[in-house]
This record gives structure tokens, sequence and C-alpha cells, in this order.
């Protein structure tokens, strides 16, 4: 396949990608940027766009228990295992339009260049839709995909999403997936029949920008046990009660934090890339005040790491620390239901694949780790061999300012075409 006709068929449906990028924004506009909340209804209305989209294309839409939405240009042999091209549509807040839903795009673009070129590939070739992998909403980490590949974590569909109060089952089932079938945890999606999974997402990170390159190959995607509720108890006292006395669970809580981002950057001085968050660390409103010693307080901690021996140090780094505040801050802590994800290894070949690919099209690709979590970590926990390419993107992402503009987001695309060439074409 020469370049040029390569160059032709995306020069063609430039318009059209920049089209639905502009439609799906507008569709689920929020007051400062998109809001497209796990199974709810910006996300719901992104799936139901794309179907239609994918409908007048000629390719077939389904769903699955968990209402993911797959749109298939059939292959030649309709049993082979495919190739699926994927992300979420589902936003944070106010997010931006690019974070998700670019993977699902890109997956389109490349199923319109396939026909453009009138091939017919080998395999089914899949643009993917996946629900639920902002985990603010339900505090569970892909639970979209993680339905699909039959793996979702103990207690998952009783998960509450937190501004409805109600359950992913419940959820689920408003959203026309079968929660029953899911809670018997049969795998629809398996490495018997995918042959890749590839996620193009916008980099939520500056370094892209920073280098001035376009294109990033990911290498890893981190591994993650999180805490969504966790509490420290103490006790509500005067302003005037002497430090041996007092129950001052807001300290508590401060020591725990600077515990663990000194111990961040510990690590990161031996080279061991790794995150923590607190994303939430709080009083109660309804019991603070200026001269109350606090007497509770409330947390969220997101701790990722690319390695098992770090998240498992980790862990018993929290326990220990734990202990010794508790020990000497007379407080209790409660840390609540622990969520955990797996460490997602790329697969090196493919890594390697996506590199030469990108290299054939005069794309600038470099190799980095991600440095968020993202649905290409459940396929690679499901041993599906898994790719990932990140797209330079402006002002981080879940916020309305993200972007990606759209002519770095086909130098992403032609990262993938002259791989996809060699894997559909005999
Ligand atoms: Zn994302």
């Amino acid at each position: 396949m020469t370049r040029e006709k390569i160059e032709q068929s995306i020069e063609e449906i430039f318009e059209d990608i920049s089209r639905i990028f502009k439609d799906i924004e507008d569709g689920s506009r929020d007051n400062l940027g998109v809001t497209r909340p796990s199974y709810g209804d910006g996300e719901n209305f992104a799936h139901r766009y794309l179907s239609e989209y994918a409908d007048e294309l000629g390719l077939e839409v389904t769903k699955d228990a968990s209402s993911n939405t797959y749109m298939t240009l059939p292959g030649q042999n309709r049993s082979a295992p495919r190739i699926i091209f994927g992300s979420h549509l589902d936003s944070v807040q106010d997010g931006g339009n690019f974070d998700g839903a670019a993977g699902v795009v890109a997956g389109l673009a490349l199923i319109m260049i396939l026909k453009k070129l009138n091939i017919t590939p080998v395999c089914d070739v899949v643009a993917m839709g996946i629900r639920a992998e902002e985990s603010v909403w339900f505090q569970v980490s892909y639970l979209g995909s993680r339905g699909a590949l039959g793996a979702l974590p103990e207690g998952a569909l009783d998960a509450k999403r937190i501004d409805t109060g109600r359950t992913a089952r419940e959820h689920i089932a408003d959203c026309g997936g079968d929660p029953d079938a899911l809670a018997q945890g049969k795998a629809y999606l398996s490495s018997s029949n995918v042959k890749f999974f590839v996620e193009l997402h916008i980099e939520q990170a500056p370094s892209l920008i920073e280098r001035d390159i376009p294109v990033g190959i990911c290498t890893g995607v981190p591994g993650l046990f999180m805490y969504p509720d966790a509490r420290i108890q103490g006790e509500y006292g005067h302003v005037g009660t002497p430090r041996v006395y007092r129950h001052d669970a807001a300290m508590a809580g401060a020591e725990f934090a600077m515990a663990l981002d000194q111990e961040w950057a510990r690590q990161e001085a031996n080279g061991t890339q790794m995150a923590i968050t607190f994303g939430r660390f709080h009083t109660d409103s309804a019991a603070h005040g200026m001269t109350t010693i606090p007497g509770e307080f409330c947390f969220s901690m997101d701790v990722r790491g690319y390695e098992p021996a770090l998240i498992e140090h980790m862990e018993r780094f929290v326990a220990s620390t734990v202990q010794n505040i508790e020990a000497n801050r007379n407080v209790k802590f409660k840390l609540g239901e622990k969520r955990a994800a797996a460490i997602g290894f790329t697969d090196q070949e493919l890594e390697k694949a996506l590199y030469e690919s990108a290299s054939k099209m005069n794309v600038p690709a470099v190799m980095m780790k991600s440095p968020a979590s993202h649905d290409a970590g459940a396929f690679s926990a499901a041993g599906i061999p898994t790719g990932m390419v990140f797209v330079r993107n402006e002002n981080g992402s879940h916020n309305p300012r993200e972007k990606m503009s759209i002519e770095d987001f086909f130098q992403g695309v032609r990262t993938i075409i002259p791989w996809l060439l060699d894997e559909v074409t005999v």
C-alpha cells in the first residue's frame, strides 16, 4: 500500500472525523466542559451517536452485557480472533472532549481508512466504545472493560454512583446492559477471541508538548490500589486542650499524607515512578469550626505504580504508617473498602511494531510509560496483547481546556496504519 493512498484516505475523512468530535462535544456539553457520567446521559448520548454513525457506515453494531458498544468491520474469517481499537466514552464532571472519546473515534477512523483502501481485513476489526472507565463515578476502575472481560471485582455491581446513590447494577440495567449476566462473570472478550487491543489516548501530562513530539508509544500502564472512603476517628475537643489530651483527626490525616508524600519522593529519587493522590481530604463541615479540635477526618487515597514489588511495598508502608500515627496521636484509622486494579504490561513486540509503524509514516514518536491508568490495563491483565498510543495534548485532561489538535490525532492514527495493514492483509 503506498503512502500516497493512505494520505489521500486520511484527507478524505479529515472533515468527517472533525465533525464527529464536535457533535459528541455538543451533545454532552455541560456548564464548563463536557459531562458524560458512567452509565448516564452524556455517556449514553456518545454511544448512541457513534452507533448511528457506524450503522450508516455499514458496520455491524452490537452491545455486550456491560452495554459496551462494538462497531465492527467484518473480516474474511469471522471466527478468527479480532483486533479491537477502543477506549472509554465517559468523562469526569466538566471534563474535556478527548479523554477517552479520541480512542473510540480512532477506531472508527482506522476502519474508515480500511474501507477507503478497499480492504476486507482477514479478521474482524472493531471500534469499541467502553463504559465507565472514569472511577470517579462508581469509585471502581474499569467497570465497563472488566465487565466485558468477565473480571469485575467483588462488589463492583453494588458500588453506588456518587451523584445518584444508585447502584452500578441499576444503572447498567437502565442503559440496556444485563447485570445478572455480569454477576456470573462470563467473559465476552478473552485472549482466545481478541488478537490485539490497541488504545489511542490523549496524553494527560505535558511531556509530549514539552518535547514537541506528537506521539508516544506506551510501555506500561500503572496498577493501583485505592481507599475511596477512608476516615480517621479522633475526638472533638476545645481549642485550648493541651497536646497530650488531644485526639486530633486532622493532624493525623496531615501526618499520614506527608509520610506518603515523602515516601513517594524517596522512591522517585531512586528512579521508581509512581503517584499518590489524596483527591478528597477534609474535616466534616457539619461539625468543624475554627475553635474545635477536629474529631473526624475524611480522605480518599489512590496509589499507583508499575512494579508489583512497589505496590506491595506501598501497601505495607500504608499499614505501618497507620499503626504509628494511631499510637502517637490517639486516633483510629478506618481505611474502609480497598479497591485495586492490576498493573498493565503492554506487549513488547506490539510496542516495537507500533514504533516501527510510526517511522514508516514519518511520525515522530517516543516510547513512554503511561502516567494514568487506562482500560488497556484491564485487557493486558486478561492476557490480551495490548498496546497504547498517546497523542500530544495541551492543558492536561479531566478539564474543559484539554486540547488535542485533529492534526495530532491523525498522527496517532497514522502511527497505527502500517502495523494494522500488515496484520489484516495476507
Ligand atoms: Zn481516559
